[in-house]
């Protein structure tokens, strides 16, 4: 049994059965004949489904939302803000695919040649419950665009939002077998791999997870897209306007109760405005207000499980054995964890080479610009960093010194569909959202013609 548990009350909400290898088989075999139909249709008849499917989810985005902060603690207001947002990569790609895969010429000695962009099959993704519809929808809505199918493995205590996921998309009127959830747990995840009509993963989880399912896929030659772990540094330069660059970085490491691949998880200081920063950055950080994920006033609720927290609890206790000193917070009771600062952090500690997955940042100063360089490429993570400052000359300058997937400049790192998303090093590789995600799952044909 898979069980789905009320983070915030201890209450179990739903038992679900999972698919025995027979039902796997099913599906899968379901979705491999659907898949024979669904990649003749036209883009057209693609966007139309597409588009309700955008509908559905602003009809009822309160409905979704609930039972997301229900089943994993996230605040009501920030689960449905993210329903929402995936009705907007649904239209993104309904009316930006068809342009995204159109065949393109490239002129050669042939009398003819182009490449064109072919759907693969039955793709699987392997989701997390951090944001429990847009890590799917950011994947299902170009796949589905471009003609492929899902099969979905998400997250075993965010099974209620799955199964209302396969929901959206049918009460959009998808064909059957377009998108299905499987019930399964991550055992299983192998056999689905290995299976015939699974044409390539992706993974959307952490850095353990990334390797196991690459590693699988590997011996049968699919194709991963992995977007893992990050633990973004957000550098503030002396130049910086500190009361924005306050209210960003705060939204930055505490939306989502911390529980954010693209968190701020690293607060990196010029010497010189580390004490004015701070000063307003405690005040703000205690401001934020904490409580049941269900009122409309709470910007902090619980982490997803009571081990999550219990985790974060560790890494910032073994910080404070190396030295680092707890500014605020710092308590844990069940699945709740304080915001909480820790100052005085070095890049040997676990707040700054692991990743925090929780409402807790580390605070480093430095003296310069190389300096900053430097710390933020430190780890091995590279999804993103943000770099606050008002002299863009200098911001620019800064730009091609780091390795991460993105750089922000007053800016909290964010997903965006226009945009590429995905990392570098121990964060993963592969793209999602814009034309670059849209062509992960594509066979990229090349045709010549004499
Ligand atoms: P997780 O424990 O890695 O789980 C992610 C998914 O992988 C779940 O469906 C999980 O299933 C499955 N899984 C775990 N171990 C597996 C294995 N050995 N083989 C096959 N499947 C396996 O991560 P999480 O705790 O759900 O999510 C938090 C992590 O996701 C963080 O590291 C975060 O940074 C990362 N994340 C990255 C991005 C990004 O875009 N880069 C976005 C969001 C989150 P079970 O639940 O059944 O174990």
């Amino acid at each position: 049994m898979i069980l789905s548990k009320n983070p915030y009350s201890g209450e179990t909400l739903e038992e679900h059965r999972e698919f025995t290898s027979e039902d796997i088989d099913k599906a899968l075999e379901k979705a491999d004949s659907r898949f024979k139909q669904w990649s003749k249709t036209t883009f057209e008849e693609r966007a139309k489904l597409m588009k309700k499917a955008a509908e559905e989810l602003k009809k009822n985005s309160r409905d979704y939302a609930e039972t997301i902060s229900r089943e994993m603690g996230k605040p009501i207001k920030q689960a449905i803000a993210e329903v929402e947002k995936c009705a907007w990569v649904c239209e993104y790609y309904s009316e930006n695919a068809e342009s995204q895969l159109k065949d393109l010429e490239i002129e050669t000695d042939a009398d003819q040649s182009y490449v064109r962009y072919a759907p693969l099959g039955t793709v699987l993704a392997i989701m997390p419950w951090n944001y429990p519809f847009w890590q799917v929808f950011r994947f299902a809505a170009p796949a589905l665009m471009a003609g492929n199918v899902g099969v979905l493995k998400h997250a075993s205590n965010v099974m209620m939002s799955a199964n209302n996921i396969q929901k959206v998309f049918e009460r959009a009127g998808f064909p059957e077998g377009c998108f299905q959830n499987l019930v399964i747990g991550s055992k299983k995840v192998e056999e689905v791999i290995n299976d015939e009509h699974v044409k390539a993963v992706t993974l959307t989880g952490s850095t353990k997870a990334g390797s196991a399912v690459a590693a699988a896929a590997g011996k049968k030659i699919k194709k991963t897209v992995l977007e893992l772990g990050g633990s973004n540094a957000l550098v503030v330069l002396k130049d910086a306007d500190l009361e924005e660059s306050v209210k960003v970085c705060v939204q930055a490491r505490f939306q989502n109760t911390g529980q954010s691949c693209i968190a701020g998880k690293r607060l990196l200081l010029q010497e010189s405005i580390a004490d004015e920063f701070m000063e307003k950055f405690k005040k703000a950080v205690k401001d934020l207000k904490s409580g049941d994920p269900m009122e409309e006033d709470t910007y902090i609720g619980v982490q997803a499980r009571e081990d999550l927290a219990e985790d974060l609890e560790d890494q910032v206790q073994r910080s404070v054995k190396q030295g680092a000193k707890i500014e605020l917070g710092g308590k844990r009771e069940g699945a709740y964890y304080q915001p909480t600062i820790l100052i005085g952090v070095t890049r040997e500690m676990p707040v700054f080479q692991e990743e925090t997955f929780g409402p807790a940042i580390g605070v480093t100063t430095f003296k310069d610009v190389d300096e900053a360089v430097e710390l933020v490429n430190a780890t091995n993570f590279g999804l993103g960093v943000s770099v606050f400052t008002q002299n863009m000359e200098e911001a620019k300058k800064i730009i091609p010194r780091f390795e991460d997937g993105a750089v922000f400049i007053n800016e909290l790192v964010k997903s965006d569909p226009r945009l590429p998303f995905g990392g570098t090093k121990g964060s993963g590789y592969g793209r999602e959202l814009s034309h670059l995600g849209i062509r992960e799952f594509v066979n990229i044909q090349t045709v010549y013609i004499n």
